[in-house]
């Protein structure tokens, strides 16, 4: 039986992924120190003999008993007000946190696999973005913690790729909606859901003409699916190509709920990407990946969860 690390497993993908995994016949030990996931998205495996859960934060060294078959290293904040609270933290996570990850994967002979993020590309000048664009990103912006840390993490485990002959795969997730995000975690999809289901106003950044290209979560667990067992070395874009205005997409989410909100706009947080889709040919063709949830199906499926979310803060 194959033996799978996870860490930040206890976090909205993570705890996807231990699904996934547990559901394919894995082991899954899932490592999290709980600073931005939630222990409900893994309550319902406590007890699987399958699932061991590790509470630990991953910047510090670490240590995991046995065999370990594949590391998967999802533990960072990930929400632009998370990661804004916690910048020492996610720099931290992202070179300390992937060097001590790369390194366990070296000592277990395992192979590796980084959740890196479309930030990497930054406030892009070229769109769509391929894997081949290298980016524009403000190091000193207040979303460089966040961008730069996953750039050096791409960096290092190139570097284990290239030095040590370490198996890894670099994934750049673009922004990834579905049941498990946190109802306060700032991102928009969150913040819009539960405004509409409340009937506050809908908070749009700006004038809402910056877009985005929303990906439901089952799509990207079979996109990670596929990249781990695939043997491409190089960052792989996982993403919806569907680019749609963050004014659209409220008006979406409100149509959705049958609200009677309305929209209000916000100043525009600094360095907001103005546009993001990703090039998905080489998923396509090296993978054989593409998504298979559209939008309105996905919001569809999403809704349920975040209704409970607002009813049991009501
Ligand atoms: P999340 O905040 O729900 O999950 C992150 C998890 O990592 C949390 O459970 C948190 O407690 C844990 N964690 C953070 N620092 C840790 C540390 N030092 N030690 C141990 N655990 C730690 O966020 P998410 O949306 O599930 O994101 C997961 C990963 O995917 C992140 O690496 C993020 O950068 C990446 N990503 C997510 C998206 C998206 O749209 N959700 C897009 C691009 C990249
Ligand atoms: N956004 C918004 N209102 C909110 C939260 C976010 O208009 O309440 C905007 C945000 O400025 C950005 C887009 O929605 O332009 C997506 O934001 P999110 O935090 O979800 O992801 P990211 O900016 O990291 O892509």
């Amino acid at each position: 039986m194959p033996r799978t690390l996870i860490t930040g497993g206890a976090g909205f993908l993570g705890s996807h992924l231990c699904d996934r995994f547990l559901a394919e016949g894995h082991e899954v030990v899932c490592m999290d120190n709980l600073i931005t996931g939630n222990p409900d998205n893994i309550a319902h495996l406590i007890g699987n003999p399958g699932f061991e859960f590790v509470k630990h934060d991953v910047s510090t060294f670490i240590y995991v008993a046995g065999e370990v078959d594949n590391v998967l290293h999802f533990a960072s904040p990930a929400s632009p007000i998370d990661y804004l609270k916690l910048p020492i933290q996610t720099l931290k996570v992202g070179s300390l946190g992937t060097h001590n990850a790369l390194g366990l994967a070296k000592a277990k002979d395992a192979r590796f696999l980084l959740a890196s993020t479309s930030e990497v590309y930054g406030d892009p000048q070229v769109h769509p973005q391929p894997e081949t664009y290298w980016g524009h990103v403000n190091p000193v912006g207040s979303r460089g913690v966040y961008d730069e840390a996953k750039r050096f993490a791409e960096a290092m485990t190139m570097a284990y790729h290239t030095y040590h002959g370490l198996e890894t795969r670099i994934l750049r997730i673009f922004n990834t909606y579905g049941p498990r995000m946190r109802l306060d975690d700032g991102r928009a999809l969150p913040a819009f859901m539960g405004q509409a289901l409340r009937g506050e106003p809908i908070t749009v950044f700006g004038d809402g003409s910056q877009t985005r290209s929303f990906q439901y979560v089952d799509d990207l667990v079979e996109g990670i699916w596929r990249l781990l067992h695939s043997d491409e070395a190089n960052p792989v874009n996982i993403g919806n190509p569907d680019e749609v205005s963050i004014k659209e997409f409220a008006e979406e989410v409100v149509a959705l709920t049958g609200s009677d909100s309305t929209i209000t706009y916000e100043d525009l947080p600094a360095d907001d990407p103005q546009v993001r889709q990703p090039d998905i040919t080489r998923a396509r063709e090296i993978l054989g990946w593409t998504p298979s949830v559209d939008r309105a199906e996905g919001l569809r499926r999403t809704l349920a969860y975040f209704q409970e979310q607002v009813e049991a803060t009501a």
